[in-house]
């Protein structure tokens, strides 16, 4: 098969950062494509926990699966137990962008994008070609690598790990457990309906991750995975925009550092593209100012994540005694709330 037609705009990647850039332009008559190896919502790698406002601003409401207000953060000296302070939820990964596409449904082809050859875009099936592309790939950034064959490696925190299995087993509430000498990061078990969901996520490379998963689960009595699902996750933000190429969500390393949380981020991001994609292709502005207004947008969010390192450099470094200290301040709503006006207004409206 090859293909003949242009494009306005071509997106690769139909995850959370494509489909909602994707979604804008369709929704205001930008020619759009949105290119995946795989359908959407047919391969998830993620715990899908989110903000609840988050899941439902995007129409998706029917994905949801669970809802929490607390999570209990457990450390070798003792817990810490924090009050939420907006509700959050687990979402089915299918239902989601079945949602999203329902509500506007998005021209797509299943195709592997190989690389960006100039202006022109290789596939498995084929060249084609647009005006303006957006890399929504996920950490391998496979048009952004094209351009800078270093891109992939750039980000100041450089590339960590997660990998989650789902198992029949009950648990109440969402877990986090922290224990710097085991995992240089964190676990998870997230109670969802009757099953949960064990993670384990290193903040750096880490070859031994599915090791530490088993080790992880065995502390329930548990001794067999279930089928694993996971992915590298790029903490720290890298360049935006290279040449033709706007970046979006994991591509562009806009995976939260000490949190992981990349989900609302790369919605935010895929959106905010969108909306001044449209705006070039509407005469209201040109490229460049375009490049320049998501340069600004990407820019004022460096601050938060340079903190966010910070927090995550002292979680993992200071002795477990303190380290719960720290943990048990965000105990009291103050603390919290003003953490969360700090830390909830990254990529957020
Ligand atoms: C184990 C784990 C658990 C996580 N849990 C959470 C969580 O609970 N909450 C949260 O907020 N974040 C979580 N994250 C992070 C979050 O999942 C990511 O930040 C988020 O998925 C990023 O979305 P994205 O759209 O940018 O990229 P991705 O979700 O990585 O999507 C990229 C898309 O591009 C496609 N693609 C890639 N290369 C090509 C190619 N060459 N040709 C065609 N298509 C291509 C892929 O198939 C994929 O569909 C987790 C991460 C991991 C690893």
């Amino acid at each position: 098969m090859s293909f003949t037609e242009r494009y306005d705009v071509i997106v690769v990647g139909a995850a959370f950062a494509g489909v909602s850039c994707a979604q804008e332009l369709q929704r205001h008559g930008v020619r759009g494509l949105l290119l995946d190896r795989w359908e959407p919502g047919s391969h998830c790698n993620s715990a899908c926990l989110a903000p609840l406002h988050t899941i439902e601003q995007y129409g998706a409401a029917d994905s949801i699966l669970e809802t929490y207000d607390r999570i209990t953060i457990h450390t070798p000296v003792g817990d810490a137990i924090w009050q939420l302070p907006v509700f959050g939820c687990i979402f089915d990964y299918r239902r989601f962008f079945q949602a999203m596409l329902r509500h506007t449904p998005i021209e797509f082809r299943q195709v592997r994008v190989i690389n960006l050859e100039q202006d022109t875009l290789v596939t498995s099936e084929g060249r084609l070609w647009a005006d303006t592309y957006v890399d929504a790939s996920g950490w391998r950034a496979v048009l952004a690598n094209s351009v800078e064959p270093t891109y992939w490696e750039s980000g100041a925190g450089h590339l960590g790990v997660g990998v989650e299995t789902e198992l029949d087993y009950p648990t109440e509430g969402l877990h986090l457990y922290i224990d710097p000498p085991l995992l240089n990061g964190y676990a998870w078990a997230f109670g969802c309906q009757k099953a949960t969901r064990f993670g384990v996520a290193s903040f750096q490379p880490c070859n031994a991750i599915r090791d530490h998963l088993a080790q992880f689960v065995r502390r329930f009595g548990i001794t067999e995975l279930g089928p694993l699902r996971g992915t590298r996750i790029p903490f720290g933000l890298r360049q935006p925009v290279l040449d033709k190429v706007f970046v979006a969500g994991d591509a562009a390393g806009q995976a939260i550092p000490a949190s992981a949380e990349g989900i609302r981020p790369a919605l935010h991001a895929g959106k905010k593209l969108g909306r001044l994609l449209v705006g070039v292709f509407h005469g209201e502005y040109d490229l460049a100012q375009a490049k320049q207004a998501y340069r600004r947008y990407h820019r004022i969010q460096h601050k938060t994540y340079r903190s966010m390192y910070a927090f995550q450099h002292l979680v993992m470094t200071l002795p477990s005694r303190l380290c719960l200290q720290l943990l048990r301040l965000l105990e009291r709503p103050t603390f919290m709330s003003l953490l969360w006006r700090y830390y909830g207004a990254v990529f957020e409206d």
